[in-house]
């Protein structure tokens, strides 16, 4: 079965992990056990029922496999599964939706309608981010209804002030969905609530079947094997394949070096095969001796290569005020590079600012690198079209290229 995997975006306390819970609850995808695992500790801490205590049960079970601090937690309902990712804080988020979001079938926005929450500068930079990297469909769930006593026109206020930002940014306003919750007494989530009998669309959990049933984006058809490792004794590539298809006997290119080889023979979990697929660890033979500086190389088909450069157009996202110097970290390879700001995007407005790239903001940025890449288009290609920037060791910032 198909995963869809969702990236919970919203502030902090506006009811990401309540939601989590509830929905684990409500669609039965979690154990009795860990529910009253919650309700203890909700107990012992004093407070009422926090559905979102759940999700701590599922933190610590992966605490030493994950990198980057986040929670997954995995919902079935009406024969579709999601797999939901949540993560702590501002710039976990940002650095998981670098790993992650460009695999994400779709994001839920969280936003607390409580008079003095609301939406926040975040709100938006988070939509932004979410643009930036490839996300194109956004299901916006306007929580805490029941904290403004399940009033439309605040509901109504909401949506209007983040359909306009997400149309400014590039969404099709067709892929966008508008739901007024309560995350915590699960209103709107599996059945319509009573409370809101002024909103006649279909409840959350409804809406993302919905999304479920859309393809992703179309995949880039050209060959693309990223290089990872050598073994050198044996003369064999470790790569993935990004996209295309790799046989066995077909002639490739590697590039930056722009050497051409014969496919000898692929190997996929230690078993000859015929080719290689999308997402798939392969190991390949070659009819020439392998150069030592393979890794951080890329494989193309010999009629389709990517032209490797140094200069590209880019989209940066901000974390801490660049400098003019930084090291790119792009598809394994660290490299330097120089940045110049063309033109800075205020992230809560999507419009271009004056004035230098603060942090938090984003800019269409120049980025000249050391020495060649294998980089497409972000568009064409998500894991050559995407890039960390570090300053003096630390990291800075992400950026995609346009
Ligand atoms: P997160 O930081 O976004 O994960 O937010 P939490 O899920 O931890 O929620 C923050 C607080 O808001 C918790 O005390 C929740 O019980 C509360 N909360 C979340 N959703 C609702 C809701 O729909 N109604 C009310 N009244 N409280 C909520």
């Amino acid at each position: 079965m198909k995963v869809n995997e969702v990236t919970l975006l919203g502030h902090k306390d506006h009811g990401k992990s309540t939601l989590i819970g509830n929905l684990l609850i409500t669609t039965k995808s979690v154990s009795e056990q860990r529910i009253n695992d919650a309700k203890k500790t909700s107990k012992k801490l004093g407070r009422k029922f926090e559905p979102g205590f759940i999700l701590d049960s599922f933190e610590e079970e992966r605490e030493n496999a994950m990198t980057i601090d986040t929670t997954r937690a995995q919902i079935l309902y009406k024969g579709s599964a999601f797999e939901f990712i949540d993560v702590p804080g501002h710039e976990e988020l940002i650095k998981n939706m670098i790993s992650g979001a460009a695999n994400a079938d779709f994001a839920v926005l969280m936003v607390s309608a409580k008079e003095d929450e609301g939406i926040r500068d975040q709100t938006f930079r988070h939509i932004f981010l979410a643009g930036m990297l490839g996300i194109r469909r956004i299901i916006v769930a306007v929580n805490k209804m029941d904290q403004v006593k399940y009033n439309q026109k605040r509901f109504e206020e909401i949506k209007g002030i983040i359909q306009k930002f997400l149309v400014k940014i590039g969404f099709d306003s067709k892929s966008m969905y508008f739901v007024p919750i309560s995350a915590y007494s699960a209103e709107n989530l599996a059945k319509r609530s009573k409370n809101m009998p002024w909103y006649n669309g279909q409840p959350l959990l409804d809406i993302m079947v919905e999304e479920s049933k859309y393809e992703k984006k179309a995949e880039n058809p050209d060959l693309r094997v990223s290089v990872q490792g050598i073994l050198r004794d044996e003369n064999l590539l470790i790569g993935r394949v990004l996209s295309g298809k790799l046989i066995s006997g077909q002639d490739i290119v590697m590039l930056p070096q722009n050497v051409t080889y014969n496919v000898s023979k692929i190997f996929i979990k230690g078993k000859k095969a015929a080719a290689g697929l999308p997402t798939q660890n392969i190991a390949i033979e070659l009819n020439k001796k392998i150069p030592v500086d393979a890794r951080g190389s890329v494989i193309c088909g010999v009629e389709n290569p990517v032209k490797p450069g140094n200069k590209f157009k880019t989209l940066i996202f901000a974390v801490k005020k660049p400098g003019a110097t930084a090291t790119i970290n792009f598809n394994g390879n660290s490299l330097s590079c120089k940045l110049h700001v063309d033109e800075v995007i205020d992230t809560t407005t999507g419009s271009k600012a004056s004035g230098a790239l603060t942090p938090l903001n984003a800019a269409k940025a120049t980025i000249d690198v050391s020495s060649k890449i294998v980089a497409e288009p972000f568009k064409k290609s998500e894991q050559l079209g995407r890039f960390v920037l570090y300053d003096k060791g630390e990291f800075s910032g992400i950026g995609v290229i346009i």
